[in-house]
């Protein structure tokens, strides 16, 4: 039998799971899927944005993995860091370890006021509206925010300007936690500005993401057409070359469409959505020891995809700042590190230890490849992985491992919360969710999450 711990239950860790169940060559598998949570979906549950139920419904697809009786799910057992378990010692007691553990960490702006009280990385900001329960407790104070700005111009951006842009109303059938409702529902926004440092062409977000902004029933896009003019690759958008990628090509149709709305007079009931580009962040501004905006200096395109200063300057007014320029995989105590790029060195997803390929040692997902791609990247990222896991599994198997791992992590401390405990985490928010008239609402907090997993109070 080969017996397999998977560190990490997100859509990598699942997908890796799921592999190592559906290859033929080592028919007797057993895989362990460890979580510093006690929930599991990584990313699906405390990312994926509360009012995308469809890609949210993707949880279905990855319980029906984790309920496999070859597959048992171990949450709230940490990995690395000090209490948890060591590297070494999982892989004494399995045959393979693949870690799935993503990107959990933001990646910093670099300009000064960064750190200034109203400034957040977006990474934060999800995490809050995701109940996440290690998300500032305090929350974001939206009552006293009247503009915003979004640096950053991918996915993450469009996601927290959309949820800025939302009236509480809009996502009391979702299942965001109740102290951000409460707060999305005292907020005095009118302005969520989303900014790139380069043009539209090089923008990252999606088409069927930025189309969604402007399906907001209660927001209204404003883009500057001369922004977008600035750009040549846009200019040749329609032109015989050079030939732009689709949803370049999709992406600045539908931003074309919006700046050919004259822009609004006055200011109605609605929140705006102004999307800007060619704009690098220089400075966030101070005012009474907060944000008070955002300094940005206009750049231009040097023709190369990239961009140039062009000495001239623009401030936006803000008292909220997120930071949306990419997450950023963190060091795990006692794995190899790159952190150039932030992610396990590997090859072909054997971790690389000292220069060499680490048997026994695997890595998959967004801590193997980088922070990029959507949900369904992370399939073959996952089937590359195991198929150096299967390659390698004659020489793994030679070596006599543990019968009963978790008994041997249980003496170690580890205090697990098992499938059923996740069932009853389930049940607990469904029953939250009915007395507050809501669908489920999901608990934010460690001592609410072990509660209701029947592990106790701490
Ligand atoms: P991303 O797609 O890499 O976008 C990061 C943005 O930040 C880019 O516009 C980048 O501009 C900008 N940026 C980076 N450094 C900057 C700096 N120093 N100053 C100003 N701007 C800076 O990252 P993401 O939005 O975090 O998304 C991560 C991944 O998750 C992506 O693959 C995304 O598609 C996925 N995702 C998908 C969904 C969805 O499908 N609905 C939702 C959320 C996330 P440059 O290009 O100029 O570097």
């Amino acid at each position: 039998m080969l017996r397999v711990a998977v560190v990490g239950s997100g859509p990598s860790g699942v997908y890796t799971a799921q592999a190592l169940l559906q290859q033929s060559r080592v028919p007797d598998v057993r895989v362990h899927v460890l979580d510093r949570l006690p929930a599991p979906y990584g990313l699906v549950r405390y990312g994926v944005a509360p009012d995308h139920e469809k890609i949210k419904s993707l949880q279905g697809s990855l319980r029906a993995v984790l309920e496999d009786e070859r597959i048992t799910f171990v949450g709230h057992a940490e990995v690395g860091g000090a209490g948890g378990v060591a590297p070494a010692r999982l892989k004494e007691l399995y045959h393979a370890v693949v870690y799935c553990v993503g990107a959990a960490s933001d990646r910093p702006l670099a300009v000064p006021g960064e750190g200034l009280p109203g400034s957040f990385p977006a990474t934060e900001f999800v995490s809050w509206y995701s109940a996440h329960p290690d998300a500032p407790g305090d929350g974001f104070p939206l009552s006293a925010v009247r503009s915003a700005v979004v640096i950053g111009v991918g996915n993450v951006a469009v996601d927290v300007a959309r949820i800025l842009a939302r009236s509480a109303a809009e996502l009391r059938g979702t299942d965001v936690p109740r102290a951000a409702l409460e707060a999305l529902a005292t907020s005095r926004i009118r302005e969520v500005h989303v900014v790139g440092r380069r043009g539209p062409s090089q923008a990252r977000f999606t088409t069927k993401e930025l189309r969604e902004l402007g399906a907001l029933p209660r927001a209204r896009i404003v883009v500057d057409g001369a922004e977008l003019a600035l750009d040549p690759a846009y200019a040749a958008a329609d032109g015989p070359a050079p030939p732009l990628p689709a949803v370049v090509r999709r992406n600045l149709e539908v931003l074309r469409g919006w700046a050919a709305v004259p822009p609004p007079v006055g200011h109605g009931p609605e929140r705006r959505v102004r999307l800007r580009f060619f704009l690098r962040p220089a400075e966030v501004l101070e005012r009474n020891g907060r944000v008070g905006g955002v300094r940005f200096a206009r750049t231009a395109p040097d023709g190369a995809g990239g961009v140039r200063d062009t000495g001239a300057f623009e401030d936006i007014e803000a008292q909220l700042v997120l930071r949306a320029v990419g997450y950023r995989g963190t060091p795990l105590p006692g794995l190899p590190f790159d952190p150039v790029q932030g992610i396990v060195p590997h090859l072909a997803g054997r971790v690389i230890r000292d220069g060499a390929a680490s048997p026994g040692e695997y890595v998959a997902g967004w801590i193997k490849r980088g922070p990029t791609g959507v949900i369904g990247s992370n399939r073959s990222c996952a089937k590359e992985t195991v198929a150096s896991l299967i390659e390698d599994a004659p020489l793994l198997t030679g070596r006599e491992v543990s019968a009963d791992p978790l008994g041997a992590l249980r003496e170690q401390g580890l205090r697990p919360v098992a499938w059923d405990g996740w069932l009853s985490i389930e049940r607990a928010e469904s029953a939250l969710g009915r007395s507050l008239g809501r669908g489920p609402v999901k608990i934010s907090d460690w001592a609410g999450l072990l509660d209701a997993a029947g592990d106790g109070p701490r």
